[in-house]
């Protein structure tokens, strides 16, 4: 455990209503790190946040920075500056002005302050603009006066709460790559809330997944797209959404979908063994769902429903039984009506149970040699056209 790290030891939230946000959240943010609390809407990541600025209480449970319990220690002495999605800015002021207030009010020495206004007026390009005041610029202007005005209080950490949501899709592409850029210069840690899975996934270190006020899977970007820890994480990440298929061991190597059998290969047959469950899920990723002319006794069969051309790629909707899945291909070869079938990629496939919806786990043999690269980040971006609306 490093000094700084932020901890979060069973930590409750509940409102004066009584409605509980946060349940029991264990949560380690490690010191220098971007964590990206991500989740629907009303998960609760604002919340968690907010308690780290000292804007909310702690209900039950610690939370720790610095080494110290701050349950009780004010927003002013947790070293914290924040960004909000609707920052106000001071609109009688210069933008040099509204970046460098705060430290006057602190009595930050002069040369000190001269110094870093030009170094974020430097980094976030608003040099030609120092002089002017909000209403003179631009939405994607103001947001990065804001974010400058966060940033010159150098405090340890930089709490973010869909600091890009008020960007048009364009300059919010930008800002993430400067906010990272920021983040490599400064180092500080970075807490960023979002509910956009784009963002997160190309901003963060790490991932917090909430639902319902509680930890879904903390982990790299890579490892919450590969190696989801249930369904919800599975589902949430990656657009459109991974396939999710009924199915049933049937003991051995036979894997039941419908009144259709798969045959699954040693690997697999070990992990379903371990666990011992039969009602499971099948996940398979758009992407990774191969769709062949026909139907053949060896994969799944099914039928085309319809197809949408995403001008880069195409959706194609396929009907097995009762379920629709999709499948995302360069090319179309069937169109609706038509016989198609599928034998499942075996080293990009999931399994979960049914019953607590968490994952089996994975063979030892996929995670072998596996290194973590940024390549899949190209899958997420280019997976929907809609991802930026
Ligand atoms: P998120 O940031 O994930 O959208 P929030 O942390 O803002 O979610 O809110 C989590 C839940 O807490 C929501 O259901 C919201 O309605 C509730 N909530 C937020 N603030 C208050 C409050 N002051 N009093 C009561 N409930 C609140």
């Amino acid at each position: 455990m490093a000094g700084k790290d932020i901890i979060f030891e069973n930590v409750k939230k509940s409102y004066e209503d009584k409605t509980t946000v946060i349940e029991n959240l264990n949560l380690t943010i490690k010191e220098g790190e971007r964590l990206v609390l991500l989740g629907p809407s009303g998960c609760g990541k604002s919340t968690t946040l907010r308690m780290i600025a000292g804007l909310e209480d702690v209900t039950e449970g610690k939370l720790i920075m610095d080494g110290k319990v701050v349950n009780d220690i004010p927003s002013g002495k947790r070293g914290v500056s924040m960004v909000f999605q609707n920052y106000a800015l001071y609109p009688h002021m210069t933008v040099e002005k509204n970046i460098t207030y705060a430290l006057s009010v602190h009595k930050v020495d002069k040369n000190d302050i001269k110094e870093r206004l030009e170094q974020v007026l430097e980094i976030l390009g608003l040099k030609e603009y120092a002089g002017r005041k909000p209403k003179e610029l631009s939405g994607g202007q103001r947001q990065r006066v804001a974010l400058a005005r966060a940033l010159v209080k150098r405090s340890d950490y930089l709490l973010l709460d869909e600091p890009l949501s008020n960007l048009d899709a364009k300059l919010r592409l930008k800002a993430r790559k400067e906010l990272v850029k920021i983040h490599e210069l400064y180092g500080q840690t970075f807490i960023y809330v979002t509910h956009d899975q784009v963002e997160a996934m190309t901003v963060a270190n790490r991932i917090a997944l909430m639902k319902d006020g509680v930890l879904q899977m903390l982990d790299t970007p890579y490892r919450v797209y590969h190696r989801p820890a249930n369904v919800f994480t599975a589902t949430f990440i990656g657009s459109p959404s991974m396939n999710i298929i009924e199915a049933e061991w049937g003991g051995g190597e036979r894997l039941m979908v419908g009144d259709q059998c798969l045959k699954l290969p040693q690997m697999w047959k070990e992990i379903v063994e371990k666990h011992g469950r039969t009602k499971l899920y099948l996940g398979i990723r758009p992407e990774n769902l191969k769709l062949c002319p026909g139907h053949n006794s060896e994969g799944l069969n099914a039928e085309v429903e319809y197809v949408e051309d995403y001008g880069n790629r195409y959706g194609i909707y396929i009907k097995l039984g009762e379920l629709e899945l999709i499948s995302m291909a360069d090319s179309v070869f069937a169109g609706r009506g038509e016989k198609v079938h599928f034998v499942p990629d075996y080293d990009h496939i999931h399994l979960f149970d049914r019953e607590n919806t968490n994952s089996l786990g994975y063979p030892a043999e996929l995670e072998e040699g596996k290194e973590e690269s940024n390549s899949f980040m190209q899958a997420i971006l280019n997976e929907s056209p809609k991802q930026e609306d």
